[in-house]
């Protein structure tokens, strides 16, 4: 039995950063992840877009970068298109991932990699863990296990709602740099949009990585029956169908985004944080950045109320602090969300102004 002060379960984003920060605090902390991380990271569906700035606040190497980006592109399947500027990177996230889980065991958190979390229970002051090669235990518990969370879910919490969930499709598709360059430019990444045809609510998007193209499809669950058939349509599409002409399909992977944050975030020494707790942007589908900084709140939560002889206080101090941060303004767009995907016309309003607005300016300045 590993005894630990925190085990952290799932090394995506949010668990590789929960554990660094909580190693550089002086915690002694175990990072469970059920797959084989390798050298090179293990693959993940994700479109693997991010702002500039997380780049430089890691310090994320530009030779691990696939494609430098200086605009988004918005098309509507109608044929409008808005574009909105600003620079970004597209990377793939076992590259990305594995950066940050190698910054975890650098400041000393263990990383038991091929060990899955199969069971949990709490014992006296202590919860113990069962995975699949051995047992730990420890008195706080950071679940980083992504959407599915195995971890709250043997903990019995709430599951996410239905309509918090996005069933999304991904397709990676091997294409030459030059052609990609000349199809869908050498610094553009595309998002495409339209209720009444194939994207009710949800949007679809060719993301190119050096010498892939990343194409993917997300729509809330419930509101589309046949999933493949619509992404089929969208594979159709003639600028979409061009793109990927000649392409190689590499491979095609069904995934979850949670669009809605969990009723509750921390119960017991337990902290649910990124895509565990719901912390998604629901427009935008981002969610990296929400689960590094809910991480990071987590373990400076713990830090705070030990410090301060205020244990009881945690789960209040933890939503305060993630209130304040970013979750506030998630929770609002969340409702937006459903403004926005009202009709055809709603939504090329509110794309009108994304391209020269944040989403959050456009709601806390009441500008659709
Ligand atoms: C198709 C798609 C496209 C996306 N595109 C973007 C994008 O372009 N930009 C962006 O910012 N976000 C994007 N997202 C969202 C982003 O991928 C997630 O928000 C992010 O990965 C959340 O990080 P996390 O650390 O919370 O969870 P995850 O990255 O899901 O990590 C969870 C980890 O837990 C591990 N795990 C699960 N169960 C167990 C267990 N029982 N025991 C041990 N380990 C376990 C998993 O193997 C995994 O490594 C996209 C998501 C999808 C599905």
């Amino acid at each position: 039995m590993g005894n630990y002060d925190i085990i952290v379960v799932g090394a995506g984003p949010g668990g590789s950063i929960a554990a660094k920060i909580a190693a550089d605090k002086g915690y002694s902390v175990c990072l469970l992840e059920k797959e084989d991380l390798g050298k090179d990271g293990r693959y993940k569906a994700c479109g693997g877009a991010m702002a500039w700035e997380l780049i430089e606040k890691i310090k994320f190497p530009e030779d691990k970068i696939d494609r430098v980006v200086e605009k988004l592109i918005l098309h509507h399947i109608d044929g409008e298109i808005y574009s909105k500027q600003g620079k970004g990177a597209v990377i793939w996230r076992n590259k990305f991932d594995k950066f940050l889980t190698d910054m975890a065991t650098t400041s000393g958190a263990e990383l038991k990699q091929n060990e899955e979390l199969i069971d949990i229970k709490k014992v006296k002051s202590d919860y113990k863990i069962s995975a699949s090669k051995s047992n730990y235990s420890a008195k706080y518990v950071i679940a980083a296990d992504g959407v599915n969370s195995p971890t709250l879910r043997k903990l019995k919490w709430k599951k996410f709602n239905k309509e918090d969930l996005i069933l999304t499709i991904t397709q990676e598709m091997e294409l030459d740099k030059k052609s990609i360059d000349e199809r869908l430019g050498n610094d553009e990444i595309h998002l495409f949009f339209g209720i009444k045809d194939f994207i009710p609510m949800g949007y679809a998007w060719l993301f190119p990585k050096k010498d892939a193209i990343t194409v993917g499809w997300g729509n809330q669950i419930g509101k589309i029956k046949h999933s493949k058939r619509e992404f089929t349509k969208f594979l159709n599409i003639p600028l979409v169908k061009q793109s990927i002409k000649n392409a190689k399909l590499i491979r095609y992977t069904p995934h979850l985004i949670p669009m809605g944050v969990r009723s509750i975030l921390y119960n017991d020494n337990v902290f649910a944080v990124g895509d565990a707790g719901g912390l998604v942007d629901p427009i935008s589908g981002k969610g990296i950045p929400y689960a590094m900084m809910s991480a990071e709140i987590a373990i400076q939560t713990i830090k705070y109320c030990e410090k301060k002889g205020k244990e009881e206080k945690m789960g209040e101090m933890y939503n305060k602090k993630l209130d304040r941060s970013f979750l506030s303004i998630l929770k609002q767009k969340r409702e937006f969300r459903n403004k926005i995907f009202q009709n055809d016309e709603k939504l090329k309003s509110f794309l009108e102004l994304w391209q020269t607005h944040r989403s959050s300016e456009i709601i806390l300045k009441n500008l659709l």
